[in-house]
């Protein structure tokens, strides 16, 4: 089972390091935690928060406290309480807009790539609504170190 999320706006690098391993995960800074409660309920996503209190009022389906402001550490109790595979869907999703990237032929982003990087690898991503494109250069490289040492 693949959960789905709503990340609290204090949490801005927790999703963008959920997305970076392909995780569906909601963020919007200017939205009140009452509206993220609501997509989440709507949604049947889980509803992700490191408050120590929430609306009185708000019934919560699906509710994952965090009680570190550690960002490695609430992604590693992520990754260990959702089994989440954060190895094998690295850079299939938008840090940015949360959308799957879509492989593009190589041409196409020719005028957005650095010269090296066009030249140096064959597939590229982008993403379908900011097109933004993606390759697995150095950053994937350092991510995907940087997960390792997360979760040793
Ligand atoms: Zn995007």
């Amino acid at each position: 089972m693949e959960y789905r999320f709503v990340i609290d706006t204090m949490l801005e690098k927790l999703a963008r390091w959920l997305r970076l391993i392909g995780c569906d995960a909601i963020f919007n800074s200017r939205m009140d935690p009452k509206k993220l409660i609501q997509i989440a309920n709507e949604e049947g996503r889980v509803f992700v928060t490191r408050r120590r209190f929430l609306p009185e009022d708000a019934d919560i389906k699906y509710l994952h406290k965090l009680n570190t402001e550690d960002f490695e550490e609430q992604l590693k109790n992520m990754i260990e309480v959702f089994k989440i595979d954060y190895q094998n869907n690295l850079f299939t999703r938008c840090v940015e807009c949360n959308e799957k990237v879509v492989k593009v032929d190589k041409e196409v982003v020719k005028d957005r790539v650095p010269k090296m990087s066009w030249e140096g690898f064959s597939e590229f991503y982008e993403c379908p609504r900011c097109k933004k494109v993606f390759w697995k250069g150095a950053h994937y490289n350092n991510t995907v170190k940087k997960l390792e040492k997360i979760m040793r």
